[in-house]
C-alpha cells in the first residue's frame, strides 16, 4: 500500500492472527493497487473495462463514484492518470506540462457501472485510483476480521488510516496524537481521547516534493489537477466507517474548512472533524463529541 502498516493488539493475540490481517492487507493491493500489474485496478486502466466477481471490491468502486457525486467532484476515484503523470512519492515526480493535464479526461460522470454484470468500463484517457479510499476499506476489512476472532483491543495504522479497538483499559480511551505537519514524526500537535473508532488523517506532509520553493503534494485538486492547496494543514475526520473517513480526509482537505464543514454538516451528519487550520489554529465541527488536548509548539 505503498505505506508503513502497524498492528497492535492485545497481549495473547496468537501470532497466527497478525498473519492472518497481514495475508489480508497484500490479498486488497494485489487487488485494489493502481500500479500492481493483474490488480483488478491496473486491469481497468489498461483495458477500460472489467468485470468484478467479488462482491466488497464492487462495492467499494460503486461507492467511490457516489461519494465523487455528493462530494461534487472533490473525491475523485478517475484522477488516476493526473496521479500518474505527478508521480508524487514515485522516483518520476515532477511537475506535468499543462499539455500532459489537459490530455487527462477526469469526468467521472462518464464511468459506466453494470450493477447487473459487475462490470466499470472507463473512457479513454481516464485511470482510476482508489488511493484515497483503500486504506480506509482495507482498515474496515481487518476490523471485522478481528471481531470475528475475539481481538477486543488494540490499534491500527495504515499509514495514517488509524482504528482504535476497545479503550486502552477499562474506562481509559486510548490517546492519538495527531502529526505536526513537516515535523518530526511522531510529534503531534493534539491529543484525542478515543475509543472504538477510526481516525484518518490526510495532510500534504503525507507525501509532497519541493521545487524552488514551493511544496507539491499527492492530493490533487480535480478542478485544476494540481496539488490542492487550502487553509487546510492537516484534516482529520473520526467516525465508525473508516472507509468513510478516509475519503472524506482527503475530501475536506481539498475543499478547505468552509465548504468542508458545509459538506459534513449537509451530508455526513455521523462524523466528527477536526482540522489544523493554516494560522495552526484548530477547527472543529460543532459539538465536537471528544476530548482533546492541544500540545503546545
Ligand atoms: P494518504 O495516502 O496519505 O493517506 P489520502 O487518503 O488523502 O492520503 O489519499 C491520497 C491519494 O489519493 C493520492 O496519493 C492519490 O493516489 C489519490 N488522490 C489524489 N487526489 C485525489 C482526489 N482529488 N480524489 C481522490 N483521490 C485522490
Ligand atoms: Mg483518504
Amino acid at each position: 500500500m505503498g505505506t508503513i502498516c502497524n498492528i497492535s493488539l492485545d497481549e495473547g493475540s496468537s501470532e497466527s492472527i497478525y498473519t492472518g490481517a497481514f495475508n489480508l492487507l497484500s490479498d486488497i493491493d494485489t487487488n485494489l493497487s493502481r500500479t500492481k500489474e493483474g490488480s483488478l485496478i491496473y486491469t481497468l486502466n489498461k483495458e477500460g473495462h472489467v468485470t468484478i466477481e467479488n462482491d466488497d471490491y464492487f462495492n467499494l468502486i460503486v461507492r467511490s463514484f457516489e461519494l465523487a457525486q455528493t462530494t461534487e467532484g472533490a473525491f475523485d476515484p478517475s484522477i488516476g492518470k493526473a496521479v500518474a503523470l505527478w508521480g508524487i512519492g514515485t522516483e518520476d515526480e515532477r511537475i506535468p506540462s499543462q499539455e500532459e493535464l489537459d490530455a487527462v479526461n477526469d469526468d467521472y460522470t462518464q464511468v459506466v457501472i453494470d450493477t447487473e454484470k459487475h462490470t466499470i468500463t472507463i473512457p479513454k484517457g481516464m485511470e482510476v485510483d482508489l488511493g484515497a479510499i483503500g486504506k480506509g476499506y482495507a482498515t474496515d476489512k481487518l476490523i471485522a476480521y478481528f471481531a470475528e476472532n475475539g481481538v477486543t483491543r488494540g490499534i491500527i495504522n495504515l499509514g495514517g488510516n488509524v482504528y482504535v479497538i476497545g479503550s486502552k483499559d477499562e474506562g481509559t480511551p486510548w490517546k492519538i496524537g495527531l502529526q505536526k505537519p513537516f515535523d518530526q514524526r511522531g510529534d503531534s500537535f493534539v491529543l484525542l481521547s478515543l475509543s472504538d473508532t477510526a481516525v484518518v488523517t490526510s495532510g500534504a506532509y503525507e507525501r509532497y516534493f519541493e521545487k524552488d520553493g514551493t511544496i507539491y503534494c499527492h492530493i490533487l485538486d480535480p478542478k485544476t489537477l494540481y496539488p490542492a492547496q487550502t487553509d487546510i494543514q492537516s484534516s482529520t475526520i473520526i467516525g465508525p466507517d473508516a472507509t468513510l473517513c478516509d475519503a472524506l480526509s482527503t475530501t475536506c482537505f481539498i475543499l478547505g474548512k468552509e465548504k468542508a464543514l458545509a459538506l459534513l454538516d449537509t451530508a455526513f451528519p455521523e462524523v466528527s472533524a477536526l482540522f489544523l487550520l493554516s494560522d495552526n489554529s484548530i477547527a472543529t465541527t460543532p459539538q465536537f463529541p471528544y476530548a482533546y488536548q492541544e500540545i503546545a509548539p
